[in-house]
């Protein structure tokens, strides 16, 4: 079972969730997670990366740094990208920032999608994901938080418009938690469904 701590660094005070003795990933920024490492650096893995790429493999265009494969620094200086940085930025494992964008975009796009009149079985299909979801969500501390305010405020399947507005306030909590700004819950299905009127 992993073993799931805070480490509070003994100077600044800043609060660290840790994993198994380690810096928990994608519960920390990349910036922080440069910053305290873990003996090897995100810069020094996408160096080795480079380092043992194989030339057959090499990227033709700039563009191809979408692709997993690191691209080399005769690319770099043939096309004078900066590779290490664009390399990092489509490669590297996801921080919480990242993780939580995506994941609510997934979200709040299930829920807009979802049907205005869902069936016994939809409804219940979207209450167990979101119970599994709530288990399985990889920011540990994000997890266990989420799954609080869930017990708190059970989720509400009737439709689609009732499932949006509850995650819509899910959202809100987390928004609450980090000191960012409340969202316009009326314009959820604008953001995430219809885009904005012209
Ligand atoms: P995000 O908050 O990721 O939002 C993305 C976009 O969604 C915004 O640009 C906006 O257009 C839209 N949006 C914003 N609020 C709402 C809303 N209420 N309803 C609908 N749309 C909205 N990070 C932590 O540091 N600590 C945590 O405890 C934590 N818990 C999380 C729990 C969950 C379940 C998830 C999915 C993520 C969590 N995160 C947490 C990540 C955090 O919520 C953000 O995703 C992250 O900080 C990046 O924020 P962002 O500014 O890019 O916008």
């Amino acid at each position: 079972m992993a073993k799931e701590t805070v480490y509070v660094d003994p100077t600044t005070g800043e609060q660290i969730p840790m994993k198994d003795g380690k810096p928990c990933r994608v519960c920390v920024d990349f910036k922080t997670w440069s910053k305290i490492g873990t003996g090897k650096k995100p810069a020094a893995a996408a160096a080795t990366a480079t380092a043992t790429t194989d030339k057959s493999n090499e990227p033709s265009t700039a563009t191809a740094t979408q692709s997993g494969t690191a691209p080399s620094d005769t690319m770099a200086t043939k096309t004078g990208i900066k590779f290490d940085e664009e390399w990092k930025r489509n490669n590297c494992p996801a921080d919480v920032k990242t993780l939580g964008r995506h994941t609510w975009t997934l979200l709040h796009t299930m829920a807009a999608y979802y049907p205005e009149k869902p069936e016994k079985k939809q409804q219940e299909s979207m209450k167990t994901f979101f119970e599994s979801f709530s288990e399985h969500y990889p920011c540990w501390f994000c997890k266990n938080d989420f799954k609080k305010d869930m017990a708190e405020n059970p989720i509400d399947v009737t439709s689609r418009e009732t499932l949006s507005e509850w995650l819509c306030r899910r959202h809100n909590k987390v928004n609450e938690k980090l000191g960012k700004k409340q969202f316009d819950c009326s314009k959820v299905f604008e953001r995430w469904m219809t885009g904005p009127a012209n």
